[in-house]
């Protein structure tokens, strides 16, 4: 646990489930105020809530889309009127789909870009706005994933859109560091989620993605929550503009691990 972090408020975005919901419940057990931000699921998003509660934090479910000026805007809003001020922005909320690129719609690149970047955006803007309005040494942490530095064949939306996330980190941080606002890019690799779901009932295809982690297992939600939790902290204080890799090795290129090549 990190002292400094309870009642500090954060707006996590795509809280109701997965990834974000385990974030949003960290920040409960820090004892922090947490506006959860939910696309559909409201029953998962007052999941969340009840499990900030019981864990001594505060919570409220807000409903957005964060591809929408008007979304964000109501979600600093709710920090700002129910918790009186905001101090972390979790840019989390992220969609996937396959398609050869040759076949893939431009409506289904626009889905993905507009959740995966444009909210990024968005998202950061605002805080960004509102720490500098403020003068708040405030902090942004951005969901990307390994796919920021793998390529990834027919999910070149999303692998162009976590690496677009990367950039926008490193230049946002670079841009606001002179002020005190950190920005950090938080990096998953296969992490048991809906959103690799349908792919892992297929044990065939779930083996061949751990046969690609040097740790021997798909990771955990709360393994990415602890390091969000790191990064939210002061134990954290000089680290900006950096990708924080949560998995289990996979960027270590682990086709050499045997010394081949
Ligand atoms: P998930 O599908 O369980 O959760 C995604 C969340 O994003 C959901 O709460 C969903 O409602 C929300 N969302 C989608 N569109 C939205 C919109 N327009 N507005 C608001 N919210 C919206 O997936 P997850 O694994 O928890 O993913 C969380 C983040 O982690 C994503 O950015 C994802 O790309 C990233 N990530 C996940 C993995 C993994 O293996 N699970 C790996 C690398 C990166």
């Amino acid at each position: 646990m990190y002292k400094d972090l309870e009642g500090k408020v954060a707006v996590v975005t795509g809280g109701s489930k997965g990834i974000g919901q385990e974030v949003a419940i960290r920040f409960g057990k820090e004892k922090m105020a947490v506006v959860i931000n939910y696309h559909s699921d409201e029953e998962g998003a007052n999941e969340s809530v009840e499990a900030i509660e019981s864990h001594g934090g505060e919570a409220v479910a807000v409903q957005a889309d964060v591809g929408s000026e008007e979304g964000i805007q109501t979600l600093l809003d709710t920090a700002v009127d129910h918790f009186g001020k905001l101090d972390l922005w979790v840019n989390n909320a992220g969609m996937e789909n396959q398609s050869p690129t040759h076949e893939l719609s431009f409506d289904d690149w626009s889905k993905v870009m507009s959740v995966n970047l444009d909210g990024v955006f968005l998202g950061s803007k605002a805080a960004l706005n509102y720490f500098v309005k403020n003068n708040i040494k405030g902090s942004i942490i951005n969901m990307s994933s390994v796919h920021d530095k793998i390529p990834w064949p027919t999910f070149a939306h999303y692998a162009a859109s976590k690496g677009g996330v990367k950039m926008f980190t490193e230049t946002i941080a670079l841009e606001y560091a002179h002020k005190g606002i950190r920005v950090n890019n938080l990096s998953p690799g296969a992490i048991n989620t809906d959103i690799n779901a349908e792919k892992f009932e297929d044990e065939e295809a779930k083996q061949k993605t751990i046969s690609m982690i040097p740790m021997n297992y798909i990771g955990k939600p709360e393994e990415v929550a602890a390091a969000a939790a790191w990064l939210a902290s002061s134990e954290s204080s000089y680290v900006t503009g950096t990708t924080l890799h949560v998995d289990g090795g996979m960027t270590l290129y682990p086709s050499f691990e045997k010394g081949d090549g």
